[in-house]
């Protein structure tokens, strides 16, 4: 063997033209770090761990990429002139993942299990181990479950308005939902849209005082009480919203130009629920600086994160997991 000029390894052939035996193809099970779940989070935290020279794992899941895989344009994540598609962005961080080192395996963890290190970690058709682990497993957008979700998704439908409200300047929107998501999202998208009809099932919001006197106070935002979304209409894009009354079934239809479906979050954390803390709405309670309460186990991104739930933030994570893990495995 001898290294060649580009620092590849190449293969001498010292033999009569044979090739020297192929070794038995092992597959590599033990690392320093097994990172469960490839969004942002994911990813940033295996380029940090593998420039800090951790053999690292990430187990990416049956669809890799996170939320952004199901966005259009992405125009608030740095380095991006004239912003770039959510999946092109997975796609290129994914590459840089790899080119860092990290191992990248799309598979599902079906188990885990953190009682004693090395942690072990299973897919359907293997049992991995490692030192450290970060979860970075994400939250998914509660849907309403219609059809025109699907059709219109990145198309006029949409559960972020931090990532696609400013697409949407001088629309008619609905916002779906009576939390503080719901109003949030709807004081927020009030800077770009001309009207906001905001559609809570019930005549009373879930959401926060403080927060309910704002939205009422604000002109541009209409209540649709007693309503739930029955149908989402359009020809390549959202043009109508189809309204039900919960109490007469009588329907109206409302022309807008997109819907924001903010009816909560689910944090994909069932793989845990009897080996780590979680809150009572499942996301994982951090300690502290990305710490869960299993020493050696660390999250990063939406899987804890229910205020800022941005790609930037969960990369932002990501690279504290790393530096984090990087320290415990020093220390341990
Ligand atoms: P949430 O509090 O669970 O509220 C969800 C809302 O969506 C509720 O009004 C619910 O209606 C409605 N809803 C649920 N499923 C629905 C369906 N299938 N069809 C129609 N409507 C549906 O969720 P969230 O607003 O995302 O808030 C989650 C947590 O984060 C809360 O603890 C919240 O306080 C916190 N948060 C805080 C802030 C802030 O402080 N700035 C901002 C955002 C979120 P019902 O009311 O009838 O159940």
């Amino acid at each position: 063997m001898m290294s060649s000029a580009t620092g590849e390894t190449q293969v001498v052939d010292k033999g009569l033209g044979k090739k020297p035996p192929s070794k038995p193809n092992e597959k590599k099970t033990k690392f320093d770090v097994i990172i469960i779940g490839a969004g942002p989070a994911g990813y940033t935290a295996g380029i940090y761990c593998s420039r800090a020279r951790r053999d690292t794992l990430i187990l990416s899941g049956i669809l890799p990429g996170g939320q952004l895989v199901n966005t259009t344009d992405v125009e608030n994540y740095p380095g991006f002139e004239n912003g770039i598609m959510g999946p092109d962005l997975m796609i290129n961080i994914r590459k840089q993942t790899e080119r860092m080192g990290t191992t990248i395996i799309d598979d599902e963890v079906v188990n885990v299990d953190f009682k004693h290190r090395p942690f072990k970690v299973l897919t359907a058709s293997e049992e991995y181990e490692g030192d450290a682990i970060i979860i970075c497993t994400g939250a998914n957008p509660r849907k309403l479950g219609l059809e025109g979700e699907t059709t219109y998704g990145g198309k006029g439908v949409s559960y972020c308005a931090t990532c696609d409200g400013p697409f949407f300047r001088n629309q008619e929107l609905v916002v779906a939902g009576g939390g503080d998501s719901a109003i949030e999202e709807a004081t927020f998208l009030t800077k770009f849209a001309s009207t906001i009809h905001l559609v809570h099932r019930r005549e009373q919001l879930r959401a926060s005082k403080i927060m309910q006197e704002r939205a009422f106070a604000d002109k541009k935002i209409k209540f649709h009480w007693n309503k739930t979304v029955e149908e989402i209409i359009g020809n390549g894009k959202v043009q109508k919203v189809v309204l039900r009354d919960t109490k007469t079934n009588e329907k109206t239809t409302l022309e807008v130009g997109g819907i924001f479906v903010a009816i909560g979050h689910d944090p994909n954390t069932k793989l845990f629920a009897n080996q780590i803390e979680l809150d009572k709405q499942g996301y994982i309670v951090l300690k502290e600086n990305t710490k869960t309460s299993v020493k050696g186990v660390f999250a990063a991104g939406d899987v804890h994160d229910r205020r800022y739930r941005q790609a930037i933030t969960a990369a932002g994570f990501g690279c504290m997991a790393a530096i984090e893990v990087d320290k415990f495995l020093s220390e341990n």
